[in-house]
C-alpha cells in the first residue's frame, strides 16, 4: 500500500459524463477538457474512460500535453486552448493537432509550418470577449477572420471564447456570448456551417441555451464530479466526485500539554494529547495555508491538523480518537466512514479553489483506478 493515494472512481466519471450530455441537446458536441493530467486525475485512463462514455474530442492545455495524448494512440481531433509558439508548430502540424489562433503573428507563423509541410493546419480562432487573457480582442477579431478565411494552408474549424465569470455574473457572461455571436454573424453561412462553435465551460453549462448557434461545450471541471458554482442548477445534476485523497498514519504518540507541534512552533499543546503523525505534506498537495486549519478524517473522525503541514509530514491530534494506530488511514479529501471531507471544505481551509485542489497532487500521490462499483 501507498503512503499517499489517489483513488480515481472511473465509473462516476461516467455517471458525470452521461447526465452532463442528458442536459444538452444530442446535437452539441462534447469537448472533454483533460489539461493538467486531466485535472490530476491521469490523463491517459480518464482518456480511455472518456471514449468509453461517449465525449466527442478532447481539449489539452498545449502541444506537449497533446503529443502524450497522441502517444497513449487517441488518434482522433485534439483541441489545444493555450497560445502556442513559432517552434512548436511543426510538431502540432505534424501530430495533426487543432491548434487555437489568438493573434495574426500566429497564424502567419502556423501557415508557414504547415506550407513546409505540405498540409494544411487545423486551426479553432478565439476571440476575446472581455476575459482578458487568450484570444483576440474581439474589436480585431475580423482582421484575423479575414487573414485565415483567405490562407491556404490553414484550415479554419473552430470559433469560440471564454467566459471569465460564467458562474457568478449571468448579465456579464451574457454581453460575452452577444459580442462573440456579432462577430460570428458577419462569417458567411456555408463557412459558418463548418465550423465548431463553443464558449460553454462547466459553469457556462447553466446558463447555456438550446436555440443558440452554439454547437459544442468544452467541459472539464463538472466531468470530475465538481460543480463549479454552489446553488447552480448544475448541483441538480447530482455530479458524484471521482477523486479520493488518503494516507497513512506513521506514528501515534503523546505529548505533554505545552509541548509546541511542528516548525515554527505555530500550535502550542494546552492539553495531554494524542497526536498522529500522517505521511503526508505540501509535497503530496495538502497546502500549507491548511497549518492550524484543516482536518483529516482518521478512523472516521475528524481530526485537527496540528502546526503547520511540512513536505512529508503533518500532524494530527487523535486524543479524540483513541483507538488510532499507526497503520491506520488518513483521509484528506473524500469519504471514510460515515463523514467525508468535500472539496468546498478542503479548499476553505487550504485558500484554494477546486481546480487547484486536484491539479496540485504531485507525482508522489500514487494513482488507484476503481473500474467498476465495489
Ligand atoms: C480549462 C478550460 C476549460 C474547462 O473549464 P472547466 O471550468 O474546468 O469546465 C474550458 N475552456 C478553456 C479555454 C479552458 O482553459
Amino acid at each position: 500500500m501507498a503512503r499517499a493515494w489517489a483513488e480515481i472512481d472511473l465509473p462516476a466519471i461516467d455517471r458525470n459524463v452521461g447526465r452532463i450530455k442528458q442536459s444538452l441537446p444530442s446535437r452539441i458536441r462534447y469537448v472533454a477538457v483533460i489539461k493538467a493530467d486531466a485535472y490530476g486525475h491521469g490523463m491517459p485512463e480518464v482518456a480511455a474512460r472518456l471514449l468509453q462514455a461517449g465525449v466527442d474530442c478532447f481539449a489539452v492545455a498545449n502541444v506537449a500535453e497533446a503529443a502524450r495524448l497522441r502517444e497513449v494512440g487517441h488518434d482522433g481531433d485534439i483541441l489545444v486552448l493555450s497560445p502556442s509558439l513559432p517552434e512548436e508548430h511543426d510538431r502540432a502540424v505534424h501530430l495533426d493537432l487543432d491548434l487555437t489562433l489568438n493573434s495574426p503573428e500566429e497564424a502567419r507563423a502556423l501557415a508557414a509550418a504547415a506550407a513546409r509541410a505540405g498540409r494544411r493546419a487545423k486551426v479553432h480562432i478565439k476571440a476575446d470577449t472581455g476575459m482578458g487573457r487568450a484570444g483576440v480582442w474581439h474589436a480585431e477579431a475580423p482582421a484575423l477572420i479575414d487573414f485565415v478565411r483567405a490562407c491556404a494552408d490553414l484550415e479554419w474549424r473552430g470559433f469560440y471564447t471564454h467566459f471569465s465569470e460564467a458562474g457568478s455574473d449571468h448579465a456579464f457572461t451574457a454581453e460575452q456570448r452577444r459580442i462573440f455571436l456579432a462577430l460570428l454573424d458577419a462569417v458567411p453561412e456555408r463557412e459558418r456551417s463548418r465550423l465548431m462553435i463553443h464558449a460553454d465551460n462547466s459553469a457556462g453549462l447553466a446558463t447555456f441555451s438550446a436555440d443558440s448557434p452554439f454547437n459544442a461545450v468544452r467541459v472539464g471541471l463538472m466531468q470530475y464530479g465538481l460543480p463549479p458554482a454552489e446553488g447552480s442548477f448544475l448541483e441538480s445534476l447530482r455530479p458524484e466526485p471521482a477523486l479520493s485523497f488518503h494516507s497513512r498514519v506513521v506514528l501515534v504518540k503523546r505529548l505533554p500539554a505545552g509541548t509546541a507541534v511542528s516548525y515554527g512552533r505555530t500550535r502550542v499543546l494546552g492539553r495531554e494529547s494524542r497526536v498522529a503523525v500522517v505521511a503526508v505534506g505540501y509535497g503530496d498537495g495538502v497546502p500549507t495555508a491548511a497549518s492550524n486549519r484543516g482536518y483529516f478524517l482518521i478512523r472516521g473522525r475528524r481530526c485537527p491538523i496540528l502546526g503547520r503541514v511540512t513536505m512529508d509530514q503533518t500532524v494530527v491530534d487523535v486524543t479524540e480518537v483513541p483507538e488510532a494506530v499507526a497503520g491506520d488511514i488518513a483521509t484528506i479529501l473524500g469519504a471514510q466512514g460515515a463523514d467525508r471531507i468535500t472539496v468546498e471544505q478542503f479548499c476553505s481551509w487550504s485558500d484554494c479553489i477546486p481546480w487547484e485542489a486536484l491539479c496540485t497532487l504531485t507525482q508522489r500521490v500514487q494513482r488507484v483506478y476503481r473500474t467498476d462499483r465495489t
